[in-house]
Formats: structure tokens, C-alpha cells, sequence
């Protein structure tokens, strides 16, 4: 599997940071989770062809992780006509607002290859190249919204994905962590180091990246590199581009 960090800001781009998209490659498949802007352009920069996704995995509608579906659609929809892929959305008011754009932009939208889904709970996608698994988490509780961190299993490698989480003391961070994993994304945009390393501390896991850091940066930031070498995993922050192989 591998990953590359499109985009790894926090809710705001910053000059060298695009919000959040993660591209996933596995064998000759493409995925993404979390589509912020411009996730289109990003893709086509790199060479990555429309016709190679196969799944869009967004982890909650807030827009700098949803508002890239609008030019990925619309292209795809009347431009890249190859392209046939699946978008799982975590609350239908989500899905019909990008239905809708498409169909407004364009004059209609190819629903064969283009398909929307509402994210279940548990074991959602397996199109026996990749697994995933939703997990719920508390990040739109407040807005009776819905939200989601991802277990993401391909070639016997796993990966957890924790989206945005809820609170100063991450009391979210998905138990899943407890079981051996690869690598865990993590986001640090509503907690700081204090609250999130006694939690990793205690996971079975090979490396941590953190995306989406926010909360008092530098000092986050500053935190990050001196766990390094501190903890049995391999820790740092990714930015915009980097690759990660699992
Ligand atoms: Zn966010
Ligand atoms: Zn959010």
C-alpha cells in the first residue's frame, strides 16, 4: 500500500499545506480518503489517472474534508467519462448537496459511475483489494452530525486512520489503536501532545504520522519531533507530498 499526503492542513490551507486528502494505492487501484481542495488537481499533477479510483472515503462533511468532491465529480462526470468509482459520505444531507452541485454544474449526473453511498458503521467497503471499517467518532456530536475514523486493511497491512476526533482529551481516539497496526494516522488539530501521546503510548503499532495539527502548532509541532526516538514507534508529521509505503 501506498500513501501519499495530498493535502495535510488543518481546517485553513496554509502557504505549503493543502487541507485534508490522502491518496491510497494498492496494486493498480486508487483511493482516497478525504476529499478537501483541490484534491482534482492534485491527482492530475501527479499523473494519477481518474480511471485508477475506485473509492472516495470521506471521514465527516466538514468542507476542508468534502469540498474538493465538487471538481472530482464534475470532471469525472463530463470530462474523464472512464472514470467509475464509489463516494461514501457520512450523512445524507452531504450527498445530496454534491449530487446536486454536479447536476447543477454539469446539466446531469452519470449516477452509473459516479455512485454516492451513506457510510455504515463496521465493515463497509471490501472489493478484495482493500477493507475498510468505519469506527464512529464524537467530532459532530454537537451538531448531531456524524463522523468517523478508518481501519484501513490491504496485503496483510493495516492502517488506522482517525479523521477528526472530539475534545482537549481525544476520549475518542478509537480503541481499535489496542490491536497491532502498521501505522496510525493522527490527527492533532483538537488536542495537544499531552492528550494524545499516554494514548499511543499504549498501542501496538509500527509508526504514527500526524496530519491536520493545529492546536498551538509550533508548539505541537516542536513536541512531534522530540517524541521521536522517545516512544517503541517511529513518529513524526507529514507534510504536503510526502510518501509512505506500507
Ligand atoms: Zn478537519
Ligand atoms: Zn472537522
Amino acid at each position: 500500500m501506498k500513501i501519499t499526503f495530498l493535502g495535510t492542513s488543518h481546517g485553513v490551507p496554509s502557504p505549503t499545506r493543502y487541507c485534508s486528502a490522502t491518496l491510497l494505492e494498492v496494486e493498480d487501484r486508487a483511493y482516497l480518503i478525504d476529499a478537501g481542495a483541490p484534491v482534482a488537481d492534485l491527482l492530475i499533477r501527479r499523473g494519477v489517472p481518474f480511471e485508477k479510483l475506485r473509492a472516495v472515503f470521506t471521514t465527516h462533511i466538514h468542507s476542508d474534508h468534502t469540498v474538493g468532491l465538487s471538481a472530482l465529480c464534475s470532471l469525472a462526470n463530463w470530462y474523464y467519462r472512464e472514470s467509475d468509482f464509489d463516494i461514501y459520505m457520512t450523512e445524507e444531507r452531504g450527498i445530496q448537496i454534491f449530487r446536486q452541485m454536479v447536476r447543477v454544474t454539469d446539466g446531469s449526473l452519470d449516477e452509473q459511475r459516479l455512485r454516492f453511498h451513506l457510510t455504515s458503521p463496521g465493515v463497509f467497503y471490501d472489493d478484495g483489494t482493500l477493507r475498510v471499517t468505519a469506527i464512529s467518532t464524537r467530532h459532530m456530536e454537537q451538531v448531531n452530525g456524524t463522523s468517523y475514523a478508518y481501519l484501513i486493511e490491504a496485503g496483510g497491512r493495516r492502517m488506522l486512520f482517525t479523521g477528526d476526533l472530539h475534545g482537549e482529551d481525544a476520549a475518542d481516539f478509537p480503541a481499535a489503536a489496542q490491536e497491532p497496526t502498521d501505522l496510525i494516522v493522527c490527527e492533532m488539530a483538537h488536542f495537544g501532545p499531552d492528550a494524545i501521546f499516554p494514548r499511543l503510548a499504549a498501542c501496538p503499532v509500527r509508526q504514527v504520522l500526524f496530519n491536520h495539527v493545529y492546536h498551538d502548532y509550533e508548539a505541537s509541532m516542536a513536541a512531534i519531533r522530540a517524541a521521536a526516538g522517545q516512544y517503541p514507534f517511529e513518529v513524526r508529521a507529514v507534510e504536503d507530498g510526502d510518501v509512505v509505503e506500507l
